[in-house]
């Protein structure tokens, strides 16, 4: 059987970017281009948004109940769910970033620790991205010593030293933090 591919943009579809119906009834679209599709008209929009909204009041419950259950279940993901959202207040994501990246390094991120941002998202007189390449495991402590603070001069040289491309091993630490940890 030949592999199923979205009319629209050509992405070989799977169960995962497609609707289900779709892909029994073999309506070839994926789940985006099927969004673009009934964006681009206005009364099957406006349709789809007062259905989802009616379904959501008539079955509050239920959702609050699975809401909850998720939560409970993916502690991470809320915590990449949390930066992402910080991160678009910011600004702080470029279109190029690598968002199934970020979402896996904060899947592997091991119970024990966070996951920082190297250069902070928010710091005195830096900002970083909300790219993978921006973003190490720290132990909570270290974490929230580190705060906003950032070495532009240390940070070099630790990249200069292959820093980031073993950060998630060996993390990216100021000074001041070698010295508390030390
Ligand atoms: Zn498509």
């Amino acid at each position: 059987m030949n592999a199923k591919r979205c009319l629209d943009c050509d992405v070989v579809l799977g169960l995962n970017n497609c609707y289900p119906s779709h892909f029994k009834h073999s309506k070839y679209v994926c789940k985006k281009c099927q969004n673009k599709r009934d964006n681009s008209r206005p009364c099957r929009k406006k349709y789809l948004k007062e259905y989802t909204k009616n379904h959501y009041i008539e079955n509050r419950e239920t959702y609050r109940k699975k809401q909850k259950q998720w939560k409970l279940a993916n502690p991470k993901m809320r915590c990449q769910q949390a930066a992402k959202r910080r991160a678009a207040k910011l600004q702080r994501t470029p279109e190029w970033s690598d968002l199934d990246q970020i979402k896996q390094i904060y899947a592997d991120c091991p119970d024990n620790l966070a996951v920082d941002h190297i250069i902070p998202m928010q710091g005195k007189f830096v900002s970083g991205l909300h790219v993978p390449e921006n973003l190490q495991y720290l132990d909570l402590p270290t974490n929230s010593a580190k705060h906003n603070y950032f070495d532009c001069f240390d940070y070099l040289e630790w990249v200069n030293n292959g820093g980031l491309e073993n950060r998630l091993t060996t993390p990216y630490l100021t000074p001041h933090l070698r010295l508390k940890i030390a």
